[in-house]
């Protein structure tokens, strides 16, 4: 059994039906991560793909009430996690100070309804370091995280997880992974991202490539595949509150 923590099935060329038929026969449970409402409105849960709600910092919301239709949509699912929600600084992503009005606003509901956060953070790590400090947030995954040791730390002393994706797979991989025997394995998560962020060889990435990040990784960490699928999976059910296990 693998978690695939972190994906955007809508912009996959396969159906969702289709997804969710690979994943049952890889033995994959994925999270569908949210973006924007027009998008969390054609989202759908399977037996083998669950949904988190969010506004992307990359995303415009469009209609002012987008945090009511969130609740909303976090109400009619009782474990969603509350994601893809974030920060980055890049040039060309929408203003900071927006981006970090809506981050801390949906920060504060997933504390208030006591669910999961998936987090995007490029080039603004302190910023969002501090915005989790100021909503005391404990329950969040750093997904696709390749920052520094002492940055995994800073996320793992306020109780997070660290999610690693395709980019562990290629060559050179992210100097994390140089140190990642250094970091507690209970905190670790694998993602696919799909399709973003393929792994090494393939153009596209699916959710199923998770059994081939957590291969890379058991052999960086001298573990057996089987425990480092044993492992993950019990860290996102951990976080997740969630028995992803019972889903088939
Ligand atoms: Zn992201």
């Amino acid at each position: 059994m693998w978690v695939d923590i972190n994906a955007h099935l809508e912009k996959l060329d396969d159906s969702i039906e289709q997804v969710n038929q690979d994943c049952a026969t890889s033995n994959v449970t994925v999270i569908w991560s949210g973006f924007q409402p027009s998008q969390w409105a054609q989202m759908q849960a399977l037996d083998h793909v669950r949904c988190a709600f969010g506004l992307h910092p990359h995303a415009d919301a469009k209609v002012p009430d987008w945090l009511d239709r969130l609740a909303a949509y976090l109400d009619d699912h009782p474990t969603a996690p509350v994601g893809e929600i974030g920060l980055d600084a890049r040039v060309g992503f929408p203003d900071f100070a927006r981006q970090s009005a809506q981050f801390e606003a949906q920060l504060a509901l997933a504390k208030s309804l006591d669910r999961a956060v998936i987090i995007h953070a490029v080039k603004a790590h302190q910023a969002v370091l501090d915005a989790l400090k100021r909503t005391q947030t404990t329950r969040f995954v750093v997904h696709a995280f390749s920052g520094s040791l002492e940055l995994a730390r800073a996320y793992l002393a306020l109780g997070g997880y660290l999610s690693c994706g395709g980019l562990t797979t290629r060559v050179p991989a992210p100097r994390i992974m140089a140190q990642l025997a250094e970091l507690p394995i209970s905190r670790i998560l694998l993602e696919s991202d799909a399709p973003d962020l393929p792994v090494s060889g393939k153009a596209q990435g699916h959710p199923c490539d998770v059994r081939h990040i957590g291969q890379t990784l058991a052999e960086r960490l001298g573990l057996s595949v089987q425990d480092l699928a044993d492992q993950t999976t019990a860290n996102a059910q951990a976080l997740f509150g969630c028995d992803f296990v019972q889903s088939g």
